[in-house]
């Protein structure tokens, strides 16, 4: 299939997926490069929100691209890549889609009667303010449609960008409800180099969240994930949990990584090649997709002791946000199953 036949129009993400399988991703000739030396595939989408299930507080998802520049190595949403015939590996952090129109899809959307009003989280399958965002605004477009709408708002983010649109958010805030959970996973600058190389430092998220709270936005913390052997330890989840507080977050929640299909094999491919040592144990400790349910316990009440110590509130809806990446198919362990390793 040619790209260049569909006139103006955009293509499909169901047409670039069938011309990547057919050729490659190097036949998306429309796709920009830039300076980041990622591609940028302008798409059409026909529908905005997108209904998902087995997620306690919302049903609705909107993304409005897919893959990302932050290139996080434990990235849950690495496998969706697939979707696309594309890999989960660097295709995912270099091959972007960005569907142009999605802000007016959404608008009528929101439009029809049957519109409800729920929840929709966002960024749950992408990075709402990667950096293309500063060019396309597509993240703040469908915010402002969603206030017109009258719809709340669960966002979740690694981008310091967000305090541009706090205008848009506190707007929405009033009208529906509006809640930012900042991704920030570990403090410590090692891990963070190396687990999420296109990100902002950890810290200027911290100042994002401050900067969100000061301006009248509910806005806490997500240390999703803690990756056992590099953000595991007491120590560290100590730090994180500190600095967490000092920012003035409203709340914090944790999960620990889950290595589940494409995003799996991306995991493990870049610990075998950077750090081999550690193989063996990640690969104990995640004999299953999610690590063990005691280890998983033991790290959740290791959080719980400190956000108490330093007095961060803990919500119900915070844990089932970093979840997101974890669904509720995933294989659970089976009962009794060893506690892992206390890895420091
Ligand atoms: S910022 Fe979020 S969506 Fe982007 S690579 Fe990292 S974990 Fe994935």
């Amino acid at each position: 299939m040619a790209l260049f036949d569909l006139g103006s129009r955009k293509p499909t993400t169901r047409e670039i997926a069938l011309t990547v399988r057919h050729s490659g991703a190097t036949a998306l000739t429309g796709a920009e490069l830039r300076a980041d030396e990622a591609r940028y595939q302008e798409v059409s989408c026909r529908s905005a929100l997108n209904r998902v299930q087995g997620m306690p507080f919302f049903n609705w998802t909107l993304n409005a691209y897919r893959g990302c520049t932050h290139g996080c190595h434990y990235c849950f949403a690495r496998r969706y890549h697939e979707q696309f015939a594309m890999n989960a590996g660097d295709e995912f952090a270099s091959m972007i889609l960005v569907k142009v129109n999605i802000a007016d899809v959404l608008a009528r959307e929101l439009d029809r009667p049957a519109w409800k009003r729920e929840k929709v989280a966002v960024g749950t399958a992408t990075d709402p303010y990667q950096p293309i965002e500063g060019h396309y605004k597509l993240t703040r477009r469908s915010f402002e449609a969603l206030v017109k709408g009258r719809t709340p708002v669960a966002l979740v983010t690694k981008g310091p960008m967000v305090v541009r649109d706090r205008d848009v958010l506190l707007d929405l805030a009033r009208v529906a409800g509006c809640t930012v959970y900042m991704s920030v996973p570990t403090v410590d600058e090692d891990a963070w180099r190396t687990l999420e190389p296109g990100t902002a430092h950890p810290m200027q998220r911290l100042r994002a969240v401050r900067e969100l709270i000061d301006a009248g936005i509910n806005a806490g913390v997500l240390m999703a994930p803690i990756v056992p052997g590099f953000s595991s330890s007491r120590s560290k989840v100590e730090r994180t949990i500190k600095a967490i507080a000092d920012h003035g977050a409203r709340f914090v929640g944790c999960n620990v990584m889950h290595l589940e299909g494409g995003t799996r094999a991306h995991f493990m491919n870049f610990i075998s090649r950077e750090f081999p040592a550690m193989q063996p144990r990640l690969e104990k400790l995640y004999a299953r997709k999610s690590a063990p349910a005691a280890y998983r316990k033991e790290v959740q009440a290791m959080v719980r002791v400190l956000q108490n110590r330093y007095g961060l509130a803990k919500r119900e809806d915070v844990d089932a946000a970093a979840a997101a990446g974890t669904p509720a198919d995933a294989d659970p362990p089976p009962d009794g199953e060893q506690a892992g390793f206390a890895w420091d």
